[in-house]
């Protein structure tokens, strides 16, 4: 019987936060998730905490260092914070934890709120690692650039960002290490319009499995400094709490409950009736003393509270440092954590020494004439740095953190040789810039017929974060010529994300009067499975790719109605759909417009793409390689199709007149010219085409500015 009243007590306290508030910490909405999959769980969390709670560890604490690594996921430079930023927010989380923070002086200490005398250090340590899991140097830092739209937002229930496999980084063993992973946004937005800032992972089994444990954090949240520049740093502080097993000062509500066994399980956090923001100094949005309170009388709510929402955040309680450390008690694997020698195995033990030269950036992917902010990000105590980049301006420098032009289309390395005066070390990192050759104004087309490989050489940059099946080019299967582009879909597991982006294209002479500009290419598709829902979608630039915007999106059916239960290819023409986009907008119409196809897959089957062309006017089914008008040459056919000796034009003509025939191969090289004098009305023109070698070619027809255009094979 007593068992079944406290597991309704501990339901209602765990459904009961506030929707109302800005609910910036997403730790309450992870452990419901779990809480919804496990209908037992709320009597475990109950007996853990009451047992951490009546541990009596006492207020002498022994000091712990906590080795930390950061796992950075950031997205082409966005959000892959410096290791300053980073330090600035271990700064914090260590003055907040050892009570040196400066606003202690605004803990109250009055009749209604004598809370200064519960305030508690937690006599913790957190500094980064130096040593990792394989016995390496390290500065504690792992940094990996995801695609855009991954992590980018982070999925709290599966969360992808804490597996390789998926795309993100793999926690390092959390006996040894404390995790952190640092993204650009998590999940969705509150009801409420609220952002959440960071969740975690509460230390026993019931938080999670061993390898998520640990906190994430948005980048712009994580300390003072740099893109967090103006914040107060604290929201590690808060998660931080969460991970060594404190619950919110709200959790539960008002009650008058014994405080060692209900709402935040401490009987010096006075009960708060939901989450808040503001800071007003006399809210009391609770009536009632709880059982074994610690003031004995309805204390005002502890605003100063870390594990509170309020902002105006500036202690831990006494209560809070007795269930921290009977966690670290209890629990082997932070008892492992925080031993002397795991200190020794990670190498926080002794003063940092210059290990090895490193660097980031803020973007590695550019348009010509582009900037890069490059950064040192050499462990862990260099002092001299020699740069050399290989076709940038300067090519060579000693500053710290140089900015850097490109103006030539290519992929180069960077070289950094970093040295604390005594030891030196160089990093080179191959194919690390990429400058994307601006194509030329339109039309543009793309049938991949020239190509071996796609890379970013090419004008095709192939992202592939699962590190599994990637774009890659097909050589026997196309629209037009043998060759396309293809995703090996069929047989990947779980969800995938698969991108191909685009060399820019300069629209910036693309005007109204000129009808604007249609982007066309050719899919093909098979579903596996008649459910499936799988998503292609084009997005676009008109910034080099700092923002893209979604501008197409084909998911399921509208992809194909037709299920194949083995890896599919397109075998005929007919298998092969066209699109045509026509909202390539006047906002586009820039220098560095570019464009990228997305695929998401999920177990489903193969995905094709040909013949992407770009070009001003309205749709146009035919391949147009030119500006074109209609009415002056009509009727234009050919035959036969596939040809191999020769084929034959017909066209009509509403004046005598001497028309250019043109074969052009798939890049638009002219390889026949032809000027032929057309009669009025229907005319048939034979071309020899022994001399041209099998593939896909097109004929123009030009009559002053008008063109027509077809495309053949020759076999
Ligand atoms: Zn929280």
């Amino acid at each position: 019987m007593k068992k079944i009243i406290l597991i309704s007590i501990c339901s209602l306290s765990f459904i009961g936060f506030s929707q109302k508030s800005t609910n910036w910490c997403g730790t309450d909405k992870k452990l419901q998730q779990r809480m919804d999959n496990s209908p037992g769980m709320a009597d475990e969390i109950h007996q853990s905490m009451s047992e951490a709670a009546a541990s009596q560890s006492g207020h002498e604490k022994v000091i712990k260092t906590i080795p930390v690594v950061f796992h950075i996921l950031h997205d082409n430079g966005i959000g892959n914070i410096s290791a300053a930023q980073i330090q600035s927010t271990l700064d914090v989380l260590n003055r907040d934890f050892n009570r040196l923070n400066l606003d202690t002086v605004n803990t109250r200490l009055t009749p209604s709120a004598p809370f200064k005398t519960n305030a508690a250090s937690m006599q913790i340590q957190f500094i980064l690692a130096k040593i990792d899991p394989n016995g390496n140097c390290t500065n504690g830092i792992e940094r990996k650039d995801v695609a855009s739209n991954i992590t980018y937002e982070v999925d709290m229930n599966s969360e992808p960002h804490k597996f390789t496999s998926s795309g993100g980084l793999n926690a390092w063993p959390r006996n040894k290490y404390f995790n952190v992973w640092i993204v650009n946004s998590i999940d969705v937005p509150n009801p409420d319009g609220s952002i959440i800032l960071g969740y975690a992972q509460f230390p026993e089994s019931w938080g999670g499995p061993a390898n998520t444990y640990g906190l994430t954090m948005r980048q712009d949240y994580t300390g003072t400094v740099g893109t967090a520049a103006g914040e107060d740093g604290r929201t590690i502080t808060h998660e931080v709490g969460h991970c060594f097993g404190l619950l919110h000062t709200f959790q539960g509500g008002c009650h008058s409950n014994n405080c060692n066994n209900n709402g935040d399980y401490c009987c010096d956090t006075p009960p708060q009736s939901e989450a808040f923001y503001s800071c007003s100094p006399t809210l009391n949005s609770c009536a009632q003393t709880p059982t074994n309170d610690t003031y004995g009388f309805d204390a005002l709510d502890q605003i100063e509270n870390y594990m509170s929402y309020n902002a105006c955040q500036n202690m831990f309680s006494y209560d809070q440092s007795t269930i921290m450390e009977s966690e670290f008690t209890s629990l082997s694997y932070l008892t492992s954590l925080a031993s002397s020698g795991n200190a020794v195995a990670t190498g926080i033990n002794i003063p940092a020494a210059m290990c090895k030269a490193d660097f980031i950036s803020n973007k590695t992917t550019v348009c010509v004439g582009d900037q890069i902010q490059f950064t040192d990000d050499s462990y862990n105590a260099a002092n001299g740095w020699t740069w050399n980049f290989p076709s940038g301006t300067p090519s060579t420098s000693t500053s710290q953190n140089p900015l850097i032009t490109y103006s030539t289309p290519g992929i180069y390395e960077v070289t950094l040789t970093a040295t604390d005066g005594s030891i030196i070390d160089s990093e080179t990192k191959t194919q690390y810039v990429k400058v994307l050759e601006n194509s030329s104004s339109l039309p543009f087309f793309e049938g991949f017929e020239l190509y071996s490989t796609l890379s970013a050489t090419n004008n095709w940059q192939v992202l592939n974060p699962g590190s599994n099946s990637a774009f890659v080019l097909e050589n026997t299967v196309g629209h037009t010529g043998t060759k396309s582009v293809k995703l090996i879909n069929f047989g990947q597991s779980g969800t995938n994300l698969d991108e191909l982006i685009a060399s820019p294209l300069d629209l910036s002479g693309v005007t109204a009067g000129s009808g604007g500009v249609t982007l066309s290419f050719r899919f093909a598709y098979r579903k596996r499975f008649s459910t499936d829902n799988e998503c292609l979608k084009v997005f676009l630039t008109s910034n080099c790719g700092t923002t893209w915007v979604q501008r197409k999106t084909l998911c399921g059916s509208s992809l194909s109605n037709s299920a194949v239960n083995s890896s599919w290819t397109p075998a005929s023409i007919a298998d092969w759909t066209t699109v045509h986009m026509t909202n390539v907008t006047s906002d586009y119409w820039v220098e560095n417009f570019n464009y990228k196809f997305n695929f998401e897959g999920a177990n489903g089957n193969n995905i094709f793409l040909d013949d992407i062309n770009i070009y001003s006017g309205g749709p146009s089914d035919n391949i147009v390689l030119t500006v074109s008008e209609q009415g002056e040459i009509e009727g234009l056919s050919l035959y036969p199709n596939p040809a191999e000796n020769e084929v034959n034009i017909e066209f009509t003509v509403q004046d005598a007149k001497t028309v250019q025939i043109q074969i052009q191969d798939v890049t638009g090289k002219i390889v026949q010219n032809h000027n032929v004098y057309a009669a009025i009305g229907s005319n048939l023109v034979m071309i020899d085409t022994q001399s041209l070698s099998a593939g896909s070619y097109f004929i123009a027809i030009k009559s002053g500015d008008a063109q027509k255009v077809l495309q053949f094979v020759i076999k």
